[in-house]
């Protein structure tokens, strides 16, 4: 079957008509299919929702627990036949609980992979490629001037410079969800034993990642209750990016501001954003991970969803393999 015919761009998100449902939709639907839980493809208010346990709990989490009308939770491997359609999950190595999906129908096999890497995190399972006839894929980092550093490196040159600095805090900007547990776990890895202070923003996802087994070691809230400007002498404090410019940052002593993102590649960005310790820790793939992991799957044909699509498209070309964006709208994600 025509392969557009199985899936196809639609203002509200990727459709499936055989099957009547949205991947990722980015309006309320009848039936939702969700790859995880960032805020730019898990919204609230579809009618059903298919996702990961953890995804669900996760929405749960941020939108309280009537997000949807019903839910089901999909065992990832397991085939589930939707009117006739088979789809199936399969990690994807960007948060927890994120997956890929892949949609089966009369023989033709297309994997929606979200978002993914396929770096090493200890916070959730590995990316597995899934042989494919399409696969569809994000392009955030899709430039070859993207390659992601070894994140154990970067952690280390946090570390380095609290050790230099012990009187002054270290505020480290990451995403709430994903991205911080990530840092956190990546400081306990490397030996860090003291407390971790949190924005509250973080708390419920970060004790969420410890309840399914994600060990962060001791989170302390990072509130002025919890004590004085000198008692965040040399603590390592995470929050989310957007508090660090509110009143919150100003509590801490001569804070050096940090900021963990794939962003942070560019020079530029760091200096605009006032970020002293720019750290390179991405939850998405970077150029050569795309690269690869498009030849891995076989895919004789790939699409492109949001992000920097033309050079991945024209690398797609070369490589003969047939390639086109899908300009698909409302997707800037908020875990870089
Ligand atoms: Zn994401």
């Amino acid at each position: 079957m025509r392969t557009s015919v199985l899936l196809h761009p639609r203002p509200e998100g990727l459709y499936c008509p055989p099957g009547d449902f949205f991947i990722d939709p980015v309006r309320p639907v009848n039936r939702a299919l969700i790859t995880h839980g960032h805020s730019d493809h898990a919204r609230s208010g579809h009618r059903s929702v298919l996702a990961t346990q953890q995804t669900l709990d996760i929405m749960g989490l941020r939108y309280g627990e009537d997000f949807a009308g019903t839910t089901q939770a999909a065992r990832l491997g397991e085939t589930i036949a939707l009117d006739g359609v088979s789809v199936s999950f399969h990690p994807a190595g960007h948060v927890l609980g994120s997956a890929q999906i892949a949609v089966e129908h009369q023989g033709t096999r297309i994997v929606a992979s979200g978002d993914y890497k396929r770096q090493r995190d200890a916070t959730c399972a590995p990316f597995e490629p899934i042989p494919c006839d399409v696969f569809i894929t994000e392009a955030t980092f899709g430039l070859p001037v993207f390659r992601h550093p070894p994140d154990t490196e970067e952690i280390a040159r946090l570390l380095k410079s609290a050790a230099q600095f012990p009187e002054r805090s270290h505020l480290v900007g990451a995403y709430a969800l994903g991205k911080a547990q990530r840092v956190m776990r990546l400081l306990r890895d490397a030996g860090y034993d003291r407390p971790l202070y949190i924005h509250g923003a973080l708390a419920k996802l970060s004790e969420y990642y410890q309840s399914q087994g994600i060990d962060l070691g001791t989170l302390e809230p990072a509130t002025v209750e919890s004590g004085g400007k000198d008692d965040f002498a040399g603590a390592i404090v995470v929050g989310p990016p957007s508090a660090f410019a509110d009143r919150w940052a100003r509590r801490f002593p001569d804070p050096i501001s940090c900021f963990a993102s794939g962003w942070m590649r560019i020079r530029q960005r760091a200096k605009q954003g006032g970020v002293e310790l720019p750290l390179i820790i991405s939850d998405h793939a970077d150029w050569d991970e795309l690269t690869a992991t498009i030849k891995e799957t076989g895919a004789e044909e790939v699409w492109v969803t949001h992000g920097r699509e033309e050079a991945l498209v024209r690398w797609c070309e070369l490589e003969g393999i047939v390639a086109k964006p899908l300009h698909l709208v409302g997707y800037e994600d908020e875990g870089d």
